[in-house]
């Protein structure tokens, strides 16, 4: 007859502290994931990305669900001696042996077979039991749900070890070294991966192979909002699993802590401590700013990522490489500037109006520095690290090149705005710092909200922001997220500014005048993140890509590729141009 484990007195909950050791001991659900990609485990264990996608969480429900009406014990297990730890499902005894059950959410592979990743898993589970209780196991079952299927394993301690061991061998290889492996597994396992859109095989095969299109693997949208509160005096507290913002007139909102990824708070707004825990816990991002809409700072988790910033470190130390990043930013700035103005100004430019010289002048000037970024660029290609001496020295010139462009765009901007000067938002050119006229204050307010929102998508790949390869820390903003703003400008806050000018969308009204300086006020404030965050919502095709995802997604995904350029296969950085 057999019994529950739980009927015997031996078979309490077992919580085995990992003792601290030389080597720490590895997971058996690691053990699981590197059976499955070693990738996968690299990513999880040694960079710590872990993405609970609804497989996983359909997962967790099925546990729960077994777990129901069942006398509740733990067996959560470790050995030193196999250098693993894990908690085991089910275990019972049948004449003495013991049985080990396992779960899965999923189908068994050809209706027949366990999956290899599971076999390991479970076998690993068997030496722990074995061990742990000094009694034999008798087989190994894993129930599959989704097809009704349990697929017995007959037990063979040795070869158990063998593969365990060997397995163990591997996990310990991988985790110590700073390399992530390349994508090496089959398609379809990925389609099934909670981490393909942090890892992005398809863009990888996608480089290698040159295939028509990638499968987008990406969320195409966000499914969070971002919260701005503008409303001087609120606070946000927490309240479960909820936040809870208390407005100055006595108002109370709630918002399901599952729904925000992150919140923007302007000027005077208390967050509580247990809300930032919250947020620090539930990878929801703060950012302050200034009442001004001056970037102020953001929370940043704890220690982590190592692996991924050192790589950072030594690549933009490599000066070969970082010129090549470089370029490739110039260039992919330089180019949507053109693109944008030949976009705006296709009709005034046949129609021969006013300005019309000075538009043309302008965009002469502008494919005059394309054509010499693209010659530096090309060299660039053809020389190896040795032979470049004067890194520096082209950095400098290929900025010299990004802001004659960029003056020649702002001179442009004028032409297609087209505003006679008594006009409120009359734009004579950039001034910042403050700004002293209204579309000055409507450009900077933008750009503080796109440096927000590239801080929090570095933040979300885990580099560090602090170290650029274009803008050096002169100032208290991040060089990385500076670097990453200039391929957003045009497309983000320019265009969609632009086009709300056109249609007489802001007010005199909309702004604070102090002497010299010009600010949004909160009415202003509150149209300009509603037309970004409408803009970042709209999806657009990626010209190389060629898949759809909003626009907020994007920043994002041009994070992970520049990641891409020394982690994996690079080429994809820096190639979105407006269309
Ligand atoms: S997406 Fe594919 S390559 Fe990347 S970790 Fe998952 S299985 Fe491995």
């Amino acid at each position: 007859m057999s019994n529950t484990i739980e009927n015997e007195d031996i078979f309490q909950s077992h919580f085995l502290a990992e003792k601290t050791t030389d080597e720490p001991l590895i997971r058996v659900m690691a053990l699981h994931a590197l059976a499955y990609c070693e990738r996968l485990f690299y990513l999880e264990e040694v960079e710590e990305i872990r993405v609970a996608d609804a497989n996983v969480y359909a997962g967790r429900r099925l546990h729960e669900e077994l777990d129901k009406g069942s006398k509740k014990y733990t067996l959560e297990l470790a050995s030193q001696e196999l250098g693993i730890r894990g908690k085991v499902d089910y275990v019972r005894t049948d004449a003495g042996e013991l049985i080990i059950y396992e779960h899965k959410k999923g189908r068994s592979n050809k209706g027949n077979q366990a999956w290899p990743s599971d076999h390991l898993q479970t076998t690993a589970y068997g030496l722990l039991v074995s061990e742990h209780f000094n009694r034999p196991v008798k087989e190994l079952r894993i129930r599959y749900h989704a097809d009704n299927k349990t697929i017995i394993i007959p037990f063979d301690l040795d070869k158990a070890k063998e593969e365990v061991l060997n397995a163990v061998k591997k996990a310990r290889g991988l985790r110590s070294s700073l390399g992530r492996p390349q994508v090496s597994v089959p398609e379809k396992l990925c389609r099934a991966c909670s981490l393909a859109p942090v890892c992005l095989p398809e863009e990888e095969r996608f480089v290698e192979e040159e295939k028509e299109k990638p499968l987008r693997l990406f969320p195409a949208e966000d499914e969070k909002r971002v919260i701005h509160l503008l409303e001087q005096g609120a606070a946000i507290h927490k309240d479960g699993y909820q936040f809870v913002i208390s407005l100055p007139d006595g108002n109370k909102k709630s918002i399901p802590g599952a729904n925000v990824a992150s919140f923007v708070l302007h000027g005077n707004i208390q967050i509580s401590t247990q809300a930032i825990h919250f947020c620090a816990a539930n990878d929801i991002g703060i950012h302050w700013l200034s009442y001004g809409g001056h970037y102020v700072g953001a929370l940043q988790k704890g220690a982590g990522y190592v692996q991924r910033r050192h790589r950072q470190y030594e690549t933009f130390h490599d000066p070969l490489f970082k010129i090549l990043l470089v370029a490739k930013l110039c260039r992919a700035k330089v180019e949507n500037q053109l693109k944008y103005i030949l976009r705006a100004t296709r009709a005034k430019r046949s129609n021969e109006t006013q300005g019309q010289e000075a538009l043309q002048a302008s965009i002469n000037s502008i494919r005059h520095e394309i054509k010499a970024l693209a010659r530096i660029e090309k060299s660039l290609s053809k020389t190896g690290n040795e032979t470049i001496t004067q890194h520096d020295k082209v950095i400098g010139e290929m900025r010299g090149h990004e802001g004659r462009a960029g003056r020649e765009y702002f001179k442009a901007l004028t032409c297609i705005l087209n505003l006679p000067e008594d006009n409120f938002l009359y734009f004579n050119g950039r001034n910042r710092r403050p700004p002293r006229d209204p579309f000055n204050a409507l450009l900077s307010f933008g750009y503080a909200l796109l440096y927000k929102d590239c801080v929090a998508a570095i933040q979300a790949v885990g580099l560090d922001p602090c170290f650029g390869f274009f803008h050096t820390p002169r100032s208290s903003a991040y060089p990385l997220a500076l670097d990453l703003m200039e391929l957003f400008r045009v497309i983000l806050w320019d265009m969609p500014l632009i086009a709300s000018v056109n249609r007489n969308q802001w007010r005199k009204q909309d702004f604070e005048i102090t002497g010299q300086q010009v600010w949004l006020n909160k009415e202003g404030r509150r149209k300009a993140i509603s037309l970004y965050e409408n803009r970042k919502r709209e999806k657009w095709k990626h010209p190389v890509l060629k898949y759809s995802l909003s626009y907020s997604r994007t920043i994002e995904l041009e994070v992970r590729l520049l990641e891409k350029e020394w982690t994996g296969q690079p080429g994809l950085f820096a190639r979105l141009r407006v269309r």
